[in-house]
């Protein structure tokens, strides 16, 4: 596949360290959940679209929105979706929901606004069916050498094939968990057994509430409250039911057979405690 002559100017050089992925945030409570592009310290420089794909959110500055002019897009490269998106732009994309966009489109301007310390594009890449965050220098890396042509996706493999998703999870039924997160955490939606961001939301907040994520090994801090799911939730979710409903298996943000069952021991407790709230 050949890479877009600005797509491969802009992303060949080196963030400039303002942040990488992974960085503490808030005194380590929180990471940086993208990685920062700068290529001027004054506003304007032009950002090409790493991928082509669909244009599906757009966002402006605003009091709870800290990414600015934002710009979102679902691609598809390497077999996989992967929702990217460019923040803080110094205006509005050009672009807008349902556009179609192609690699090395002007989508967006490195700029200031919402929280940054300079002038930069805050990249953010979302695989969306293991749900999370994964480092945006990866998927950079390999749409620059082109692996994404029918090549193996070497470098994005999170060698999962043989090790159940964090997603499986929501698959479970979750109705008890969800009159629990409804009576106690703030979950205000439909009690249906599946899992959605407002559920998710909720969940995070009764992990933090109960102190299980700081408490589950090699996660050791609070959920960020964003209605995501991935192998933290997890761990903090193991963390509860070691604690609460007998699981004896790792805390390892892999949902297998023993967590299903434990959660299951939990999904019917909860059922029975609150089972007045629908
Ligand atoms: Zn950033």
């Amino acid at each position: 596949m050949m890479v877009s002559a600005s797509t491969a100017k802009f992303y060949n050089a080196r963030p400039n360290g303002l942040q990488r992925f992974g960085a503490p945030r808030d005194g380590g409570a929180r990471k940086h959940r993208g990685t920062d592009f700068s290529h001027s310290t004054r506003p304007g420089t032009p950002v090409p679209a790493l991928l082509g794909g669909k244009v599906t959110g757009t966002r402006k500055p605003g009091p709870g929105h800290g990414f600015g002019f934002q710009v979102t897009t679902r691609v598809v490269f390497a077999g996989r979706t992967w929702d990217v998106s460019y923040a803080h732009g110094s205006r509005a994309s050009a672009f807008k929901v349902g556009d179609t966009v192609k690699q090395g489109d002007v989508i967006s301007a490195e700029g200031e606004t919402g929280a940054t310390v300079g002038p930069c594009m805050h990249l953010e890449v979302f695989d969306v069916a293991a749900g999370k965050f994964v480092d945006p220098m990866k998927l950079v890396k390999n749409v620059l050498n082109g692996s994404g042509g029918g090549g193996s996706p070497a470098v994005l493999d999170h060698g999962a094939a043989a090790v159940p998703k964090a997603t499986r999870a929501l698959e479970w039924r979750w109705t008890g968990v969800q009159r629990m997160l409804k009576a106690r955490h703030g979950f205000t939606g439909t009690i249906d057994g599946k899992p959605a961001v407002g559920s998710i939301a909720a969940f995070q907040r009764f992990m933090n509430a109960g102190g299980f994520a700081k408490r589950a090994p090699r996660l050791k801090r609070n959920l960020v409250v964003d209605g995501a799911w991935g192998r933290n939730e997890v761990r903090a979710m193991q963390q509860w039911l070691t604690e609460r409903w007998s699981y004896t298996g790792g805390v390892d943000g892999v949902p297998g057979p023993g967590t299903k069952a434990a959660f299951g021991r939990a999904e019917k407790g909860n059922a029975e405690a609150f089972a007045a709230v629908v």
